[in-house]
Formats: C-alpha cells, structure tokens, sequence
C-alpha cells in the first residue's frame, strides 16, 4: 500500500521584529502531533487535512507527524526549531519506508544564529529554516522518494530547497484564499509523479526585485489569472510567484517565479523569463497606495460622507502581527483621539494586561487604565485613556478566508472598551492580525454600523473585511513593519534589487 508522511511547520520571521519566537509560541498559535488536530479546520491543519482526505480516496495510508505554526514575530530560537525538526524525523524515521513526504511550510523561517558565519551555525542552515528541513527529510527518506511542499508566497526560495524539494508550489493568492486549493494541487502532482505519469521539473526566475502585490486588485488580479491559464498545457504543470519576505533580511529574499513543467526545463525557464518581463511592466502600479496617517484619515472622513454603504476600513500595515509586528501600536489611536474623531472601532489589540484587568472588572465597569504601546519603540507610546468595558469573549476565534472556504484563527480572550465619542477598541489576549469583522461583532461592536474601522494587518483583513467596507485605505504608520523598504537597514539582503534602493 502506497504510504505518505506529512508535517506543518511554519513561521514568517521579520528579522526586524524585536521578539523571538519559540517552541511555546508555537504551542500558542497552533501545535499538534500525530493528527490531533481531528478535523477542526484552523488555518494550518488545512493542508494536512486536505492530504489526508485524498489520499485516503486513493486508499493509501498517511502518516501525519507535527502540524506547528507560530504567529510571526523575531527569529526562531536554535534550540526550539532543533526540538521541532528532532520531533519530524523523529516520527519520520519511525514511518519508514514511505512513499513520499509532503509537507506544508511557510519558507520565510529563520533561525537565531543567521547572523553568524556559516561555520559557526553549527550545521544549521539558519537563514533558511525551511530549506534546512527540507534537507534533513532529503538525507532520510533518500534521493528517490519525492517531497512535495506547499509554501506562504511570502517566502524566500532558495537554491537548497530547490534541490532537496521535488515541487514547490506557493499560494497564488494574497490575502491566502488559496491554501487548500494549493494542497490539492501539491498532491496531485506528487500522485503523478509516484504513478510514473510525469516528470515533475522546476524552473526559477530570480525576478531582481521585492515589493507588496495584492491580488485582490489589478494590476496583480490579471497577472494571477493569466499564470493559472497556463497551467495544464504545453506540459506546464504549476506556476508560482514566490513574492518574497519583505522584512527577512537574508541573503535569499526577494521575489522569484517558479515554474514545474513536466521534464520541460527549457520550456518553463523561458516562460518564467517571459512573466518576469511582464512583471516589470506592472510591479510598480502594482504596489500599494501608502498614505500618512492623516492623509488616510482626511481621505476616510471624505468618502464616509459619500455615497456608498458599510464603513471605511483603514489598514494600520506597519503593525501586523502576521508580519511580526506586536499588534499594539498606538500611532493611529493617538492621532483619531486628538482629531476627536469618533465612530471609529479598532481591531485586534493586543494587550495581556489590559485584557485581564477588564475580564477582571466585568462589563460596564469604567476605570482609566494604559492601553497598547508596551512592545518597544516601533509600538509607539502607551495610550492613558478612561474605558468603558464592553462585550466580552473568552477563548475566543475570528474566520479566516473567504466562504465556502473559511478556517479558524484564535483571539484568546477578547474584549471591547469604549472610549467615548464612538471609539470603541476591541483588545485580545494572543497576539493576531486582524481576519474578520466577527473579532469585533462577538464583543458587541457592530462593526457595520461603524462609520470608520481600523485594523492590524498588511492584507489579508481583506478577505473578511472587504465585502462590507465602502472602501479600502493603507496606512504606512511606523512600526516594525514600515512598508518603505529602502528605510529597512538591510545587512544580508541585496539592496539594489528594485523596491529596495532601484525603483
Ligand atoms: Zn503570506
């Protein structure tokens, strides 16, 4: 009977962020062994259950070991990624023989020591975290058995997971629409590949360049459509933008394009060339439209005057936890209380003490208390504010994605404080970006009736958040992810690339 053996493992490092990330926090943000999991569908459990699912169809046996991923902040602690990597080989080496791996990773994880000298890593590839696994499965399993790997399309592809890995196939989607879709599509060319029908082979394009692409607009819609075309002809079996990690300074980060034909290398490295100079033409138009804080303020109150229904969602960008930022930045907050702005609800906060001392006082109780700011400098000062608790809700979840293909993200315990004039902030226990208008709505804010929204996140707010708001605006506010990259004081990346110091 054929057999394969899965894993999860992922985390997007900033190497800017200013904490680290371990074995707890994987704990934390989502940690099972050995498909614990059931069928619960948290984010991260998509792949493997999506695996398991198909495989089973075929009748073959599945062996699913970790399924860990920690919220993205600092670099991953040496001694926590070697406790995690020890656990796969370790379930690994007790599957053997199987017939293939496939594995979910984010691609962007990097390891505490990736600023040292090769030689003194210890024989860890610590600026590339996946990679280093990859190869690690690679020396167990042998040179025949195929690994397949679906990867965040905010990671670093380096030349060692290309030569370890089989296929590599990123999301197409930004916000990630597309992590089932991707699985099913990493399992269908690893079927294949196993039924001796195909050759999977892949083609890389180092693009020369790093930026932020939405595809939830052009010119990015068309780019996305038009790669998907050309998938299932002229023996293209995948292609894949790999946008690159913004804010992992190593050696690899930048965008590449991928593309797997079926023992066509000639074919697909030509195509790959082919989108990479049709991407030249768009990446520019492609970025998004930063305003200051109170550009995006001016421009909201407007457009909350104008026609149209639903509130005006902002996008604090520079303090995205999934990015690696703490989520409690006070920057806008400041700004909408000294306007005097109201009718304006936050999302996702994170503040632990806060969250207990209203959890502890209950709701209607009103008390001053100080808000947010707590993380270093790139949080901004805290806020002194007088609260009004609100809705509470412990253990508390926000959806993920886009219906029918929703999951789960957990918020820990949540809660919401009125400030007063209509500025409600909704404040959680775990450190998460912002998913969905149901982190605001299960403690009472209403967030369709809010005239203003702001929330913590780069993009993928979007998915939950677009099909009510009137309209869309993108704060580059400080923070630890500033969207202005020649700002970034890069030591490993290469700073010519174009977004960096070439525009
Ligand atoms: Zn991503």
């Amino acid at each position: 009977m054929t057999k394969i053996f899965t894993a999860c493992l992922g985390t997007e490092t900033n190497t800017f962020s200013p904490f680290v990330t371990s074995y707890r926090d994987f704990e934390e943000t989502y940690y099972t062994r050995h498909g614990q999991h059931g069928d619960d569908p948290f984010i991260f459990a998509v792949p493997l259950l999506t695996w398991r699912r198909m495989a089973e169809a075929k009748g073959w046996e599945v062996v699913e070991s970790v399924c860990a991923f920690a919220m993205p902040s600092g670099v991953t602690l040496r001694k926590d990624y070697l406790r995690l990597r020890g656990e796969i080989l370790e379930d690994l080496e007790a599957a053997m023989p199987v017939d293939a791996v496939l594995l979910s990773l984010h691609g962007a994880m990097v390891i505490e020591g990736w600023d040292l000298p090769a030689a003194e890593q210890e024989g860890v590839d610590c600026a590339d975290g996946e990679g280093d696994l990859i190869s690690a499965i690679r020396a167990v399993v042998g040179p025949d058995v195929p690994i397949g790997v679906e990867l965040d399309l905010h990671c670093h592809i380096t030349q060692r997971m290309l030569t370890d890995a089989d296929v590599l196939i990123t999301f197409k989607e930004y916000p990630h629409t597309d992590f089932a879709e991707r699985a099913e599509e990493v399992f269908t060319i690893i079927a294949d590949q196993l039924a001796g029908k195909i050759t999977p082979l892949m083609s890389v394009h180092d693009c020369r360049m790093i930026g932020v692409f939405h595809t939830t607009r052009e010119p990015m819609r068309t780019f996305v459509d038009e790669m998907q075309e050309l998938e299932g002809s002229h023996g293209v079996l995948s292609v894949s933008f790999g946008h690159g990690f913004p804010w992992g300074d190593v050696a690899d980060m930048g965008a590449k394009l991928l593309v797997i034909t079926d023992d066509r290398p000639n074919e697909g490295a030509r195509l790959a060339a082919e989108l990479q100079h049709r991407l030249e033409t768009i990446a520019a138009e492609a970025q998004p439209p930063y305003q200051t804080i109170d550009e995006a303020l001016d421009r909201a109150l407007e457009l909350a005057d104008g026609p149209g229904s639903g509130p005006v969602v902002l996008a604090d960008v520079s303090d995205n936890a999934g990015g690696g930022a703490a989520n409690d930045s006070t920057f806008v907050l400041r700004r909408v209380l000294e306007r005097g702005i109201g009718d304006i609800a936050f999302a996702n906060f994170w503040d632990l003490v806060v969250v207990q001392l209203a959890i502890n006082a209950g709701k209607g109780a009103r008390f001053a208390l100080r808000l947010g700011g707590k993380m270093g400098p790139q949080s901004g000062d805290p806020l002194d504010v007088t609260a009004t608790v609100g809705g509470l809700a412990l253990d508390a979840v926000q959806t993920v994605g886009k219906p029918p293909k929703t999951a789960k993200s957990r918020l820990g315990d949540a809660v919401a404080l009125d400030l007063g004039n209509g500025v409600e902030v909704q404040v959680n226990s775990q450190r998460t970006q912002s998913f969905n208008p149901d982190a605001l709505t299960q403690v009472g804010i209403d967030a369709l009736k809010k005239r203003l929204i702001v929330v913590k996140s780069m993009q993928h707010f979007h998915a939950g958040y677009g099909p009510i708001a009137k309209a869309v605006l993108y704060i580059a506010s400080p923070g630890a992810l500033i969207p202005h990259f020649d700002q970034l004081p890069y030591r490993f990346a290469d700073r010519s690339l174009w977004g960096i110091d070439r525009k």
